[in-house]
C-alpha cells in the first residue's frame, strides 16, 4: 500500500496525518518533497511540487509498474491517477477529465505532458497504424502550441500564456482515435509588450534566431531581435535555458508531422513578420496631420499581408466612421490613435493566427468518420492545464478574468468531489452525513450575474455612448455592488489638495482578497478594433490570412452589433468549459511551487502555505476524512489482513469475504469506526488502518 513507502518519507497521502493542520500539512509537504518524494496523494487527488530538477522518475519502467494497477498499490504519481482516469474510462465506459492547476511556475504544463505521454504509452499496444499517426499528432502538438503561446516571464522562463483543455477521444478498444484543443484567454497584450527581464512569444525569437537568411530575408527581417521593437523591451533576446534555434527546427518539423501545408507555414511566418514590422512604424506629426516615418515597412507590410500599400498607408493613418445620416467620412487618426491601432491590429493578428494553428490542429485530430453503432461507445479523457489563482501588486482585467475561472473550477471541485462520494456511498448502500463547506456560488454570482455581476456593469459601461471613464465605471460598480459581502471599493476621501480618487475595488475571493486596479477596464473589456483594419485583412490576397478575417466582410455601414466583450466571451468560454468538465468523472492534479528562485533545494514555507490555503487543500483533506478515508473492496482488504486474526489465517471458513472481514473488524473493536458497503469496507479514520499496518508489520 502507498502508506508503506516507509515514514521516512512522511505520509503518502495527507488524510493519514495526525491533525489536519496547516503545519502539519506542509511539514508533511516539507519533508516528502526534501525527500525527493515531489508527489503526495489526497485520496485520489494528487499534489506535486516542482522538483525544479530532472527526476528519474517518468522511464518505461515506472510507466510498468502502474500500468493498470490501483491507486493504493504504488507510490503516488502522476501515473497513478492517468491510470485511473484511464481504467475508468476503458472498463466503465466513463468519460474522465484531470484538471490541472496551481500557479505560474508549479508544474502544470509539465504534468499535463507527462500524463499525454503516460496516455500515449499504454495505448495502442497492437501498433496499428492510424492510432500511432493519432498519437503523435497529439504529443507533436504540444511543441507547436508552446512555440506559439508560451514566453519567458519572470516566473517561469516557459510559462503557458494561455489555458488549454484537450479532449483526447478513445474507441472501445481503448485506443486514442483523435481529440480536439480548445484555447483560453491568449494573453495578447504580450505581442506589443513585455516587462523588463520578459521575453515576447517563444515564436518570434525562433524565427529570428532559427530562421534560414533566405526565409529572414523574404520576409525582409535581420535575425537580431534586439532590431524590433516587440522583441527587445524586455531587455532578453536570449536566454540561457531557451535554444531558439533548436526549437525552430523541432516546430517546423512537428508542423510538417501535424500536416500544415509549406503555404501555410509561409503565411505564419509572413504574419509573424508583419506583427514585428507593424512595432518598428514611428508616427509623427506634421501640421495637425499624422504621417508616417519610413516608407519602406508599409512596403514591405503591404509585401507580406497581401494588400494594397496605399490602403495599408490609409488604415494606419485613418479610420472611416459612419455620420448619423448615414454618411461616410474618412477620419485622420491624431498620433496617440494611429499608434494605438497598430498594436491592436498587431495583437489581433497574433490572437488570430493563434486561434487558427489550434483550429489547423483540430482538424487534423478530430474523429472522423465514427460509427458508434459499429465501434462502440467513443470515450473521452480531458486534459485541463489553465492557469491558477494570481493575486500580484498590481492586478488588472487579465487577473479578474484568470480569478474568476478558478472560482468556477473551484465550485465544480467543491460540487464534483462531494458529488463523487455521495454517488459511491449511494451505490455501496451506506449513510452519510452531509459535509458543511464553504460554497463560493456566492463570488461566482458576484462576477457573472446577468445585470447585476461586475461582468454586466463592465459591459453596460462599454455598450454607453459616449466617453465612460474606468473610474466612473467604478462609481456604478460601488451603486450595485456597494453591500455585496464579498465585494469592496475602497474609495479613499479625496486628500485637501489632489481630487485624487482611489481607483481600486476588492474582491473576497474563496482564496483570499484581491485588490483590482480598476484602470484600463474598459478599454481591455471593449477590445476595439477599427473596421478598416478588419477590411483590409479580409481583402487580402493570401487566401490563409483571409479566413482569420471572416468579421472584415462587412463594410462600416453594415457593422451594426456591436462584437461581443472580451469578458463576456470569455466567462462564455468559461461557462461551456464548466458543463464540459461537469459531465466528465473528475481527476485532480494540484501543482505547487516550493519556491520563487527555481532552486531544487529550497521549500519556501510561506510561499508554499499561501498556494495550499488558496488551492483548497486542507479543505479538500477535511472533505476526505469527514466521509470515510478510505475504501477497500472486502478480497483485497482480506488478502492484506489475514494473518491479523485467528479466524481468517491463513484461510476463512466463512461463507463471503464480507464475513470474514466482519470477523477482523470484531477482533480489533474497530466496529464504530466502519462501515459495510455491498462490495466495500469503509473506514472512517486512518489510525485504524495504521493499527492494522502495524500489526502486519510485526508478523510478517
Ligand atoms: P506551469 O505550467 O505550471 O506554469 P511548467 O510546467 O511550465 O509550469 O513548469 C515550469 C518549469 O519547472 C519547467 O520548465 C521545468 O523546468 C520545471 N518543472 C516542472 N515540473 C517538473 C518536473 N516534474 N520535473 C522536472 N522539472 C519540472
Ligand atoms: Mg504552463
Amino acid at each position: 500500500m502507498a502508506e508503506l513507502e516507509g515514514l521516512h518519507f512522511g505520509k503518502s497521502d495527507f488524510v493519514l496525518l495526525d491533525e489536519v493542520t496547516m503545519e502539519q500539512f506542509l511539514e508533511n509537504l516539507k519533508l516528502r518533497f526534501e525527500e525527493g518524494r515531489i508527489y503526495t496523494f489526497i485520496g485520489e487527488v494528487v499534489v506535486s511540487v516542482n522538483p525544479y530538477r530532472q527526476m528519474d522518475i517518468y522511464g518505461n519502467d515506472v510507466i510498468e509498474a502502474y500500468r493498470g494497477r490501483e491507486l493504493y498499490e504504488n507510490p503516488p504519481h502522476l501515473y497513478a491517477v492517468a491510470d485511473a482516469a484511464y481504467k475508468a474510462m476503458k472498463r466503465r465506459a466513463k468519460d474522465t477529465c484531470i484538471v490541472i492547476s496551481g500557479e505560474s511556475g508549479a508544474g502544470k504544463t509539465e504534468a499535463s505532458k507527462y500524463i499525454m505521454q503516460y496516455i500515449a504509452a499504454i495505448t495502442n499496444p497492437s501498433q496499428r497504424q492510424e492510432v500511432e499517426s493519432v498519437k503523435s499528432v497529439l504529443l507533436k502538438s504540444n511543441c507547436v502550441l508552446e512555440a506559439f503561446g508560451n514566453a519567458k516571464t519572470n516566473r517561469n522562463d516557459n510559462s503557458s500564456r494561455f489555458g488549454k483543455y484537450m479532449d483526447i477521444n478513445f474507441n472501445f478498444n481503448g485506443d486514442p482515435t483523435g481529440g480536439h484543443i480548445n484555447n483560453y484567454l491568449l494573453e495578447k497584450s504580450r505581442v506589443v509588450q513585455q516587462q523588463e527581464g520578459e521575453r515576447n512569444f517563444h515564436s518570434f525569437y525562433q524565427l529570428l534566431r532559427g530562421g534560414s537568411e533566405d526565409l529572414l530575408k523574404s520576409l525582409h527581417l535581420n535575425k537580431d531581435p534586439t532590431d524590433y521593437t516587440y522583441t527587445s523591451q524586455g531587455a532578453v533576446a536570449m536566454t540561457a535555458s531557451t535554444d531558439d534555434r533548436s526549437h525552430h527546427r523541432a516546430v517546423m518539423s512537428a508542423l510538417k508531422v501535424i500536416g500544415f501545408s509549406q503555404e501555410e507555414i509561409n503565411s505564419i511566418y509572413k504574419i509573424l513578420a508583419t506583427i514585428l514590422h507593424l512595432g518598428n512604424l514611428k508616427f509623427e506629426n506634421e501640421a495637425e496631420n499624422v504621417q508616417l516615418v519610413g516608407g519602406d515597412l508599409v512596403m514591405h507590410i503591404s509585401e507580406l499581408t497581401g494588400t494594397e500599400v496605399e490602403s495599408m498607408r490609409k488604415a494606419l493613418l485613418y479610420r472611416t466612421v459612419a455620420t448619423g445620416g448615414g454618411e461616410v467620412i474618412e477620419k485622420g487618426h491624431s498620433e496617440q490613435e494611429a499608434s494605438y491601432g497598430r498594436e491592436a491590429l498587431a495583437k489581433a493578428l497574433y490572437e488570430r493566427l493563434f486561434g487558427w494553428i489550434v483550429g489547423r490542429i483540430n482538424s487534423v485530430i478530430e474523429v472522423k468518420n465514427y460509427n458508434p453503432a459499429l465501434h462502440g461507445k467513443n470515450t473521452v479523457i480531458g486534459v485541463l492545464d489553465i492557469y491558477g489563482f494570481e493575486i500580484f501588486d498590481n492586478n488588472s482585467f487579465e487577473q479578474f478574468c484568470i480569478n474568476y475561472c478558478n472560482e468556477k473550477l473551484q465550485q465544480l471541485f467543491i460540487e464534483l468531489i462531494l458529488r463523487q462520494e455521495q454517488d459511491e456511498y449511494q451505490r455501496e448502500g451506506i449513510t452519510w452525513q452531509h459535509i458543511e463547506y464553504f460554497n463560493n456560488q456566492i463570488i461566482v454570482d458576484l462576477v457573472e450575474q446577468p445585470h447585476k455581476g461586475i461582468i454586466s456593469i463592465l459591459d453596460d459601461a462599454c455598450l454607453t455612448v459616449g466617453k465612460v471613464t474606468d473610474s466612473a465605471c467604478l462609481d456604478s460598480m460601488n451603486d450595485k455592488l456597494g453591500h455585496h459581502p464579498h465585494f469592496t471599493s475602497r474609495k479613499l476621501t479625496p486628500t485637501d489638495k489632489t481630487m485624487e480618487f482611489n481607483r481600486h475595488f476588492r474582491i473576497r475571493h474563496y482564496a483570499g482578497d484581491v485588490m483590482y486596479s480598476v484602470e484600463g477596464f474598459l478599454d481591455k473589456n471593449k477590445d476595439p478594433l477599427f473596421q478598416d483594419f478588419k477590411r483590409l485583412m479580409f481583402n487580402s490576397s493570401d487566401p490563409i490570412l483571409k479566413e482569420m478575417w471572416p468579421d472584415g466582410k462587412l463594410s462600416i455601414t453594415e457593422v451594426t452589433k456591436r462584437p461581443l466583450t472580451a469578458a463576456t466571451l470569455f466567462k462564455n468560454s468559461i461557462i461551456a468549459l464548466v458543463d464540459k468538465l461537469a459531465c466528465k468523472e473528475p481527476y485532480y492534479v494540484r501543482c505547487v511551487k516550493p519556491n520563487e528562485v527555481k532552486s531544487p533545494m529550497l521549500f519556501d514555507d510561506a510561499r508554499c502555505q499561501h498556494q495550499v490555503a488558496y488551492l483548497g487543500l486542507l479543505e479538500n483533506v477535511h472533505v476526505r476524512r469527514a466521509g470515510f478515508a478510505y475504501r477497500q473492496p472486502y478480497d483485497r482488504f482480506l488478502q492484506r489482513y489475514k494473518m491479523t486474526c485467528e479466524y481468517t489465517w491463513p484461510n476463512h471458513l466463512m461463507g463471503s469475504d464480507r464475513e470474514a472481514v466482519e470477523a477482523i473488524v470484531l477482533q480489533h473493536n474497530f466496529e464504530g469506526d466502519v462501515a459495510y458497503g455491498h462490495t466495500k469496507l469503509f473506514v472512517r479514520t486512518p489510525r485504524t488502518l495504521f493499527t492494522l499496518e502495524q500489526e502486519r508489520t510485526a508478523l510478517i
